[in-house]
């Protein structure tokens, strides 16, 4: 990365924009970029000072980038993604694809970007776009004629201010600009919605001493993400090996269960019911890592749309990180000498409203592979993973006879599918097009799914962002609104895959 000259336009107090993105995480940034670079004039409005969102503000995420391969070992997401991986991995900051055929095999690699870097890259690429961004800054309503969004109001240092915009792309995460616009949203009722958590990083592990016994002891570890359904996937034995051979912590990637120490701590009274131990693994410079601990609190009976829930969330989280990391200092090997090194400042919310498109994206198409005349992307992960932080989290879930574990990722049986033949389903354009309400976009989190289909990993928040910038772009330039451009989306698609976005065949590699 060279030495940047040149300033965003901060401070010009423009007030009419091309394209407003509301939100600076994972998706809003995918969005501002490649809205810009397909030629709208950009605004990117940030609640916080920091872009990055759960990738940095309140992450890193435990895997990113991962899952960029489908269980057929095909590659299913390129584009802006792809293209900040290889900036971060020229300069240092990214691991190569973590591609061991016992992973490959369940569609699970990792490819490990350094968050930091990841963020300053993100400031750098909106130098190179000329995105504007106001940080700081929240977006508290919109301004309408009839059903038709004509831009923002924003409310930050400068008071309560309107700023004019021909498309808006709600990228807040949890849909508050949708809300705001009026927009019909699927919000999962509190006592149902999944937990969320605090993460926290760490450094000085001893990671020789770690990796011995996590060799002597591969029973301990949980890894059923790496045994799927297919016939040739994984076997037990197959993943028990991986650990006893292991002789390179980056290999694992995430280590998560530690079943006989964190039973004898909750004996001792030493652990909270409300998370599985465990951790993943952060590349940071000259070859370091860290462990990141994303889900050592697990607070449920939160709304991420209030802000009474979220408060109390805050409060819990901090008590329960505490708890779970004198576990780690005390129980586990390794972590005798180790430190923490950052408590995230924002609370990682893992479920909230979701937008009723044009079209809903179920689980039965994740299951189908389906393919979509109007896709602008693809992903392999499954749907109906829920986590839970106490047996009163999902009850319809328990309803349905699944296991429940406390604590733990657990599965609807109902809701699970994954993709058939280890391939890959596409994502439409239509999910991205809010039902009745014009000149509005969602990406990232609060795309329109059905809740089994909740499109909210690193990776497919990055390629609807992509798509709902670009299409934005192309609606204004052709003076369309985004739900007529879902009549002819040949050159949204064409524009995509000039970017290196993987619409279609999904290439071996
Ligand atoms: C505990 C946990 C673990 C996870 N682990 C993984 C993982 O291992 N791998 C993976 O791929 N994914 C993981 N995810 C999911 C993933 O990290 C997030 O879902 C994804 O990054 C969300 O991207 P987004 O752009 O939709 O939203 P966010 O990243 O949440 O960004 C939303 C942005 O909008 C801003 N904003 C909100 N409201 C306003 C407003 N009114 N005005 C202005 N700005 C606003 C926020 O400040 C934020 O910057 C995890 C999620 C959680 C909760």
């Amino acid at each position: 990365m060279g030495y940047c000259t040149t300033m965003n336009k901060v401070g010009s107090y423009d007030t009419k924009f091309d394209v407003i993105v509301c939100g600076g995480g994972t998706s809003g940034v995918a969005a501002a970029i490649c809205a810009a670079r397909t030629g709208a004039k950009t605004l990117l409005v940030e609640r916080t000072g920091a872009l990055g969102g759960q990738m940095s503000v309140s992450g890193p995420p435990g895997f990113a980038y991962a899952r960029l391969f489908n269980p057929q070992g095909k590659r299913d997401v390129g584009g802006f993604l792809e293209e900040t991986y290889q900036r971060l991995y020229r300069s240092g900051h990214a691991l190569p694809h973590l591609r061991y055929p016992v992973r490959e095999k369940a569609g699970y690699g990792f490819s490990y970007v350094d968050p930091d870097w990841w963020t300053f890259l993100i400031y750098e690429m909106m130098e190179e776009e000329e995105v504007t961004l106001l940080l700081d800054t929240l977006v508290v309503g919109v301004t309408k004629e009839g059903d038709t969004v004509t831009g923002i109001v924003v409310e930050n240092a400068n008071g309560r201010n309107e700023i004019a915009g021909k498309i808006v792309i709600d990228c807040t995460g949890e849909g508050y600009v949708s809300l705001q616009a009026g927009v019909e949203c699927d919000i999962v009722p509190r006592d149902d919605v999944q937990p969320h958590t605090l993460a926290f990083t760490v450094d000085g592990v001893d990671w020789e001493k770690l990796l011995r016994y996590v060799r002597s002891h591969p029973e301990q570890f949980s890894f059923k993400q790496l045994i799927l359904p297919f016939k040739g996937a994984n076997t037990q034995e197959d993943v028990v090996r991986m650990y006893e051979r292991c002789y390179d912590i980056k290999e694992l990637g995430e280590l998560m269960g530690f079943y006989e120490l964190r039973d004898i701590a909750l004996k001792n009274g030493d652990w909270h019911p409300f998370s599985g131990a465990g951790f993943f693994l952060t590349p940071k410079e000259g070859g370091h890592i860290q462990a990141h601990f994303q889900h050592s609190s697990q607070v449920d009976n939160c709304l991420a749309t209030d802000a009474w829930d979220l408060s109390r969330c805050n409060i819990e989280c901090r008590k329960q990180n505490m708890i779970a990391w004198r576990f780690f200092k005390n129980y586990v090997p390794g972590f005798e000498n180790a430190y923490i090194t950052k408590v995230c400042t924002e609370v990682r919310l893992r479920e909230g409203p979701r937008i009723i498109g044009d079209y809903i994206l179920t689980r039965d198409d994740v299951e189908e592979a389906k393919q979509f005349p109007d896709t602008i992307g693809k992903s392999s992960f499954k749907a109906g993973g829920y986590h839970v932080a106490s047996m009163d989290t999902l009850n319809h879930v328990a309803a349905t006879g699944s296991s429940v574990k406390q604590g733990d990722v657990i599965v609807n049986k109902s809701a699970l599918a994954y993709p058939k033949d280890g391939g890959s389903y596409d994502i439409p354009y239509r999910c991205l097009v809010p039902k009745k309400v014009d000149n509005l976009l969602a990406a990232g989190k609060c795309v329109s799914t059905d809740r089994p289909a909740y499109l909210r990993y690193v990776h497919q928040t990055m390629v609807t962002g992509q798509a709902a910038g670009t299409a934005a772009a192309l609606c204004v330039k052709k003076g369309i609104t985004p739900r007529q451009m879902e009549q002819d989306v040949s050159e949204l698609q064409s524009t995509l895959v000039a970017q290196g976005a993987i619409l279609f065949e999904c290439p071996e590699s």
